[in-house]
């Protein structure tokens, strides 16, 4: 049995588990690092989520360990070295970040080296030969890092030339097909792995689009401003107030649960309702809007005016109002427009 060690970029998806059992294969110890953000997932290996980083690794007896990378990640987001890609994802500098702190958890369990379920040409942005070469350096890992399923499609790295891993058993995997990996998790007999997702939460325009909007008016936006961009419709009031709707009951559940009572929240008596939030600084005007905005979006919308009850830090009141119009719906509404639509209306 080897003494080697590898750490892996793990999620818990097809391509990463297959880079890791390539590895023991060779007799080579694996531990993984599964990286979480605030944006949803990890994607070491760009096939899938990290829903279910455990599974596998009990299947085939090998350590996850799980890494939150935190401010960290916000930064990036802000500012990346390497650009956004089509959103708000900036997914050079994310790997670049994983593969630092990866390299840090190498040096402190001894691990030789690092591996990568990454394919060749699978994503647009990080997975092109130029851009692995470009996040090796900046990682300060030239030819430490092995991705196990295209390494013959790659110049060979240090642990290869120097026989530490044998390159005749890792793969020339390239390009979107993912029909080498799944032939391949078939000889392994990784039967239960999840279908391919696109990415985290800053690849969906309409996200992207909330959380640029709100790094506009914030620059320094709270975890709990990030959480809240997931959940109901936004309406910007003022540089630092905003109003959030509920769209359905889980919606209005969580926005309680997130919110914790800092925020004033309004619901219309005695029908459906959604949960409505005024974020921020609260004027009469904001409260206002709120409130028929609130009545618009409940059952009572087809009333004249409906009653809507406001709980400030506890001080609970009536305002009677009438339920919003499209125009206001318009007028504060953050969402990405259509641009066809848009044309239409000019
Ligand atoms: S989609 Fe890009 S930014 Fe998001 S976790 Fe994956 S590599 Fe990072």
């Amino acid at each position: 049995m080897s003494t080697y060690r590898a750490i892996a970029l793990y999620s818990g998806g097809l391509d990463s588990t297959l880079a890791v059992l390539t590895m023991l294969k060779q007799g080579i110890d694996v531990k993984a690092v599964t990286f979480l953000n605030h944006f949803g997932c990890d994607i070491s290996d760009k096939s899938s989520c990290s829903k279910d980083p455990f599974s596998a690794a009990e299947k085939f007896g090998f350590e996850v360990k799980l890494c939150h990378l935190s401010d960290k990640f916000i930064q990036i987001v802000k500012n990346p070295k390497f650009g956004h890609g089509k959103n708000m994802n900036p997914c050079m500098d994310c790997r670049i970040l994983m593969l630092r702190e990866a390299r840090e958890f190498m040096d402190m369990t001894g691990a030789e080296f690092l591996i990568t379920g990454e394919v060749l040409g699978q994503r647009p942005m990080s997975q092109r030969r130029d851009a692995l070469d470009i996040i090796d350096r900046e990682a300060g890992l030239k030819g430490l890092i092995l991705r196990p399923l295209s390494a013959k499609l790659l110049k060979p790295t240090i642990m290869e030339e120097k026989g530490i891993v044998n390159r005749d058993l890792l793969y020339d995997f390239g390009g979107r097909s993912r029909k080498p990996q799944m032939a391949l998790a078939e000889e392994f007999g990784l039967t239960d792995y999840p279908a391919p997702a696109g990415g985290c939460l800053l690849t969906e325009p309409n996200y992207s689009y909330r959380l640029r909007e709100l790094l506009d008016h914030e620059p320094d936006p709270s975890l709990e401003d990030l959480s809240l961009l997931r959940l109901g419709r936004h309406f910007r009031m003022s540089d630092s107030s905003k109003i959030i709707v509920g769209r359905n009951r889980n919606e209005n559940e969580s926005l309680l649960l997130l919110d914790a009572e800092r925020s004033v929240s309004l619901r219309v008596e005695g029908y459906a309702s959604p949960i409505v939030l005024v974020r921020g600084n609260v004027t009469e005007d904001s409260l206002s809007v709120a409130a028929s905005l609130c009545a618009r979006y409940s059952d009572a919308r087809h009333l004249k005016a409906a009653d809507v009850k406001v709980n400030d830090s506890g001080r609970v009141y009536t305002l009677t109002v009438a339920p919003a119009g499209e125009d206001l719906i318009e007028k504060y509404k953050i969402e990405k427009k259509d641009k066809k639509k848009a044309l239409i209306r000019a």
